[in-house]
């Protein structure tokens, strides 16, 4: 029993679920390979030159695991994970675009996971991911989705305490947990606020974590975060929950903004990414009334790495002076504190 899930979109949210779950009931998981530059050239070729970066990523997976050899391919629908919260219509409608451009002979193992319309729960979507493989014991369902949640958790618990996405990913699948304790510690705080797959897809995101930390800077994402906190973060920017990942976009952005101890802020986009631009615009007017100066990348299969370095390093270089001068200013009042003490005393004892 194989099943193909591509490397891309709800991979990056989703996946230490999906291992713990299919592992559990014996169903291999062939992975697509990491994203290449033809990745994204393969996927483009087959939709709209409109279509979000993110998108076209998934295509190009698709047709790297058909590549593979592999006839079932997981490709979920998930259109609402809470009442009245909603994916963008890209998401939701992701198992129809690809059996409208992908014309090649393979099974689409489509589960929709929808929480308002039709109020599918969790374990419906599981049944309609594992029926083709003949699964349909909603007990033997049940307790394969324990295995999922242990991996799952685990992962999150590694991804909270600073551990790297990779590294966290890999431990969470050994079912080990390792914490980090010794993490480099360097004089500017950026918290980048992007959607898992912008972020952690290396070829996509330029292995930005990477090159934040070259420029010795400490680096923080929603995935240091708790839900309370992000949606405490909704609470101070007046922002109400509509789209599905507005915990992880506006709800982190408006706590980091917040948060004295970050510098900047960076997001990541893709280029035509509508829920993206809507929560950004807002991001942008909070950030800009608390002055916390914020760095927008707008990512699509054009971008070129020089230009993106170029930005960072500017961005990183300007929080590095700001810093600096803040610094030198409290030494100068420091300074001007201890004249005025002295001239003071002086005065006192010219009074005596
Ligand atoms: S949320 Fe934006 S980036 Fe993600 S799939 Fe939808 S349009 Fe594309």
């Amino acid at each position: 029993m194989k099943l193909g899930i591509p490397r891309a979109l709800s991979y990056y949210s989703y996946f230490p679920f999906l291992y713990g779950f299919f592992n559990e009931l014996g169903i291999e998981i062939v992975l697509s390979d990491p994203t290449t530059k033809k990745t994204m050239t393969d996927g483009s070729n087959l939709v709209v030159p409109e279509t979000c970066l993110p998108v076209k990523v998934y295509v190009g997976h698709i047709l790297n695991l058909l590549d593979k050899g592999i006839d079932k391919i997981f490709v979920p629908s998930i259109q609402s994970i809470a009442p009245k919260i909603y994916n963008c219509s890209k998401i939701r409608g992701l198992p129809d675009l690809i059996r409208n451009v992908v014309k090649r002979d393979f099974t689409l193992i489509e589960a929709t996971l929808d929480k308002s319309e039709k109020n599918q729960g969790l374990y419906e979507f599981l049944l309609e991911a594992v029926k083709p493989f003949g699964i349909e014991d909603m007990n033997v369902i049940k307790n394969a989705s324990k295995n999922g949640w242990k991996v799952y958790n685990n992962f999150h618990v590694m991804m909270k305490s600073g551990l790297n996405y990779k590294k966290a990913l890999k431990y969470a699948m050994e079912n080990k947990v390792v914490i980090l304790d010794n993490a480099k510690s360097y004089p500017v705080n950026i918290a980048l606020i992007a959607h898992a797959y912008n972020l952690y897809d290396e070829r996509v995101s330029m292995k930005i974590f990477d090159k934040l930390e070259k420029l010795d800077v400490n680096v923080f994402s929603a995935d240091q975060l708790t839900t309370e906190q992000m949606a405490e973060g909704l609470n101070i920017m007046r922002s109400k929950l509509y789209w599905a990942n507005e915990y992880e976009i506006t709800g982190a952005a408006a706590h980091y903004i917040n948060d004295r101890r970050i510098d900047g802020i960076i997001t990541i986009n893709a280029f035509g990414c509508g829920p993206d631009s809507l929560m950004l615009e807002r991001i942008s007017r909070y950030a800009r009334k608390l002055n916390k100066p914020i760095l927008h990348l707008s990512i699509d299969e054009q971008t070129g790495e020089a230009g993106f370095v170029t930005r960072l390093e500017a961005f990183v270089d300007m929080l590095y002076r700001k810093k600096r001068s803040t610094i030198i200013n409290k030494i100068n009042i420091k300074k001007s504190e201890r004249f005025t003490d002295i001239h003071l005393k002086n005065v006192i004892n010219l009074s005596e």
